[in-house]
């Protein structure tokens, strides 16, 4: 990691890898369930993850859920959906990954199967399951989270960087490494939606219910902690 970036996560006392981001879990049974401890549950049961693998940074994620104890399958059809638990849908290209999920039935498919089962969404993934595209009227969504994204928001590959942002936990924050490739904004966040992390102040990553989206790769940090709370998601309801 470069200098200024270990000075940074110095500064603020570095979370220990055991700790988990409790979102604030509201009235839903659910969610309140989440408040447990994901080491202890994520121990118990062992989720089927989907892996949305039609395009993109998909094999990274693997590497993350198999350490956190759980297996990863991947997606790319409406049969192999029929078998996981979840769904993390990677960065890659938001028009490829669109149009590849179309002949595939896949993007009809998600939002029914979002009404039972997490989904989690990096990047691309974001965008797709945003409400709507700034600037880009054309180009539909799966709407499944109350956010409207702008792409390549920060310039081109070459604009490609980390920093240090911070995470929700408990009544604070902690810090967290974000890695974003030509990485979208969030611009608008519905009220329903709860940001959970932040860089700069602005949102990158945010859950509405067991939708769970960001605008950095989580996948390439080393840091579980993202991978962590989304399966606390799926944990606290594994049926
Ligand atoms: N720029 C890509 C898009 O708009 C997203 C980049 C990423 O997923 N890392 O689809």
């Amino acid at each position: 990691m470069n200098p200024i970036l270990t000075q940074k996560l110095r500064a603020h006392e570095r979370a220990s890898a055991a700790e988990v981001i409790r979102p604030d879990v509201g009235g839903s049974p659910l969610l309140r369930r989440c408040k447990q401890s994901v080491t202890t549950e994520t121990q118990e049961y062992r989720a089927t993850v989907g892996l949305l693998a039609l395009q993109g940074d998909f094999g990274l994620h693997r590497q993350m859920i198999e350490a956190l104890g759980h297996s990863a399958v991947e997606v790319r059809t409406l049969s192999d959906l029929e078998r996981v638990d979840c769904l993390i849908m990677p960065g890659g290209e938001s028009t490829t990954i669109r149009k590849l999920m179309k002949q595939e039935g896949l993007f009809a498919a998600l939002p029914q199967f979002a009404r039972t089962k997490p989904i989690m969404g990096t990047c691309a993934g974001l965008i797709l399951l945003g409400k709507a595209i700034k600037g880009s009227p054309g180009e539909d969504t799966l709407g499944l989270i109350d956010c409207d994204t702008s792409r390549n928001a920060y310039g081109s590959q070459y604009q490609s960087f980390r920093d240090v942002g911070e995470i929700r936990a408990g009544n604070g924050a902690v810090p967290l490494e974000m890695v974003f490739i030509r990485a979208p904004r969030i611009v608008r966040v519905g009220d329903n939606v709860e940001v959970l992390g932040r860089l700069n102040g602005e949102p990158t990553l945010v859950r509405q219910g067991t939708i769970l989206a960001m605008t950095f790769h989580p996948e390439l940090s080393g840091d579980a902690r993202v991978h962590q709370l989304f399966l606390s998601l799926v944990v606290a309801d594994p049926n």
